[in-house]
């Protein structure tokens, strides 16, 4: 089928598959613990009959322990020698938060302005819909092998994590097509290509049996917060780069935002500066990032006149993509222990086990026809960027499927609010991003075996 032709197709189908999305924002399928499981299987059923609808056979569920059920499908390929992709995204959502900040209902999806609001219309429902348009725009039968893989738990987490890659065999494919992402800024076609790593620890301080009178004893006894704040200090230069040895950093070679789409999307106050060094992509995304996320010491209110005998600190740090985090972990905590401000030692430990990143090969058959494909769906050459955070499932199916090519891009952008109030997609993204992946398949099935 020619690309204008299957332009065309999704043009004619667009109402409908918005109905679908609103359809499906109005479930409130949330599988946090606390809320009621029903509406996650409602959502589950509504995915179920709308892939049925689309051509998808087989469609079963797989069933986890504490998990909502993952929704599996395939549809064979046309011919021996055509390529497997795989679809990947979820029908669980976040739970809408204050909803007092909403200007709509979050589970009653309203059309504002070009785009739909409401609670998972972007993250991740707006992506389903994607993957079933892509499906429709061929009528069930696309020129490559498709396998479906929708998840029902994945804002909160679930045992689905590790399946894939203990069960490589069940996610084999030639390349996947990961919709739980979206475009820098809207109209900008863009692959992600790259999740940092993340690793989390814990400093300590203890230097006193309990807090003693400042007039009387400060000046000599350590102060156990003034020794943790010396120790944090030392976690960046003058400039705000991260001063830990070791740690891998590169200039960002792909796309991204300009420094005033950051300030926006930030929220930075007026005449604040920017930390660190280098491009923002390297900063942002190809480098490492120290943050502080909480401090167990005196409070302000509540503050005596003593000597505080023990403080401690909660570090979040993010590594290059494809840097080991277990080494970056050591690095962090061996640069800690190594400090001793004024002579006094650290207690360093990990808090939770660290989370590996994700860097793409990017010089395969199915990048070369996703840029084909983006590049016809938005009109101009598709941006490389990446996101700051980890997905441990991405990590699963890459340690599944190792040559597989992976594909991070969607109907999202980065000013749709997920997880915030007031979450909502444009329909020129959720259109433009039907006929990228439907534009995907055909360049997909032409390249393939060829290029
Ligand atoms: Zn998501």
């Amino acid at each position: 089928m020619a690309m204008d032709e299957l332009t065309t197709r999704v043009d004619g189908m667009l109402d409908g598959l918005c109905e679908d999305l609103r359809r499906l924002t109005r479930i409130p399928s949330i599988a946090f613990p606390g809320y009621p499981p029903e509406p996650v299987q409602q959502a589950h059923d509504v995915v179920v009959e709308l892939l049925r609808e689309a051509g998808v056979q087989d469609v079963a569920a797989l069933r986890l322990p504490d998990t909502a059920p993952v929704i599996t499908g395939h549809i064979p390929p046309p011919h021996p020698d055509a390529p497997t992709v795989l679809l990947y995204g979820h029908y669980d959502v976040q739970p809408a938060g204050d909803e007092s900040l909403w200007t709509t209902r979050p589970f009653e999806p309203t059309d504002v302005d070009g785009a739909i609001h409401g609670r998972g219309a972007a993250d991740d429902k707006s992506n389903l819909i994607v993957h079933l348009g892509a499906l429709r725009a061929f009528d069930g039968r696309p020129p490559v092998g498709i396998r479906v893989v929708f998840e029902g738990q994945e804002e909160y987490g679930s045992e689905f994590d590790d399946y894939p890659q203990e069960h490589p065999d069940e996610f084999a494919c030639d390349a996947m097509v990961i919709a739980d992402m979206g475009n820098i800024r809207p109209g900008t076609g863009t692959l992600t290509v790259a999740l940092r790593g993340v690793v989390e620890a814990i400093v300590e301080v203890h230097t006193l049996e309990e807090a003693k009178h400042s007039g009387n004893f400060g000046g000599a006894a350590p102060d156990a917060l003034l020794v943790l704040l010396h120790a944090l200090a030392a976690l960046h230069d003058a400039n705000g780069d991260v001063a830990v040895p070791g740690l891998r950093r590169e200039q960002w070679s792909g796309g991204g935002w300009n420094e005033e789409e950051f300030r926006r999307l930030a929220g930075i106050r007026e005449g604040m500066p920017l930390i660190g060094t280098g491009n923002l992509g390297s900063r942002l995304w190809s480098g490492p990032a120290i943050t502080v996320t909480g401090l167990d010491a005196p409070s302000v209110d509540k503050a005596a006149s003593a000597v505080v005998p023990s403080a401690r600190a909660k570090l979040n740090m993010r590594c290059h993509p494809a840097q080991d985090p277990v080494q970056a972990q050591r690095l962090l905590i061996e640069f800690l222990v190594g400090l001793r401000p004024f002579g006094v030692p650290l207690r360093v430990t990990q808090a939770g086990a660290p989370g590996s990143g994700f860097a793409a090969a990017t010089d395969g058959v199915a990048y070369r026809a996703a840029h084909e494909a983006l590049r016809t769906a938005w009109g101009a050459e598709p941006v490389h960027a990446a996101a700051g955070g980890s997905i441990p499932l991405v990590n699963s199916l890459a340690a599944a499927q190792p040559n597989a090519e992976i594909l991070l891009f969607g109907a999202q952008d980065s000013m749709c609010n997920l997880h915030g109030p007031n979450e909502r997609v444009l329909v020129s993204e959720l259109r433009d991003a039907v006929v990228a992946e439907a534009a995907f398949f055909a360049a997909y099935a032409d390249r393939f075996g060829r290029d």
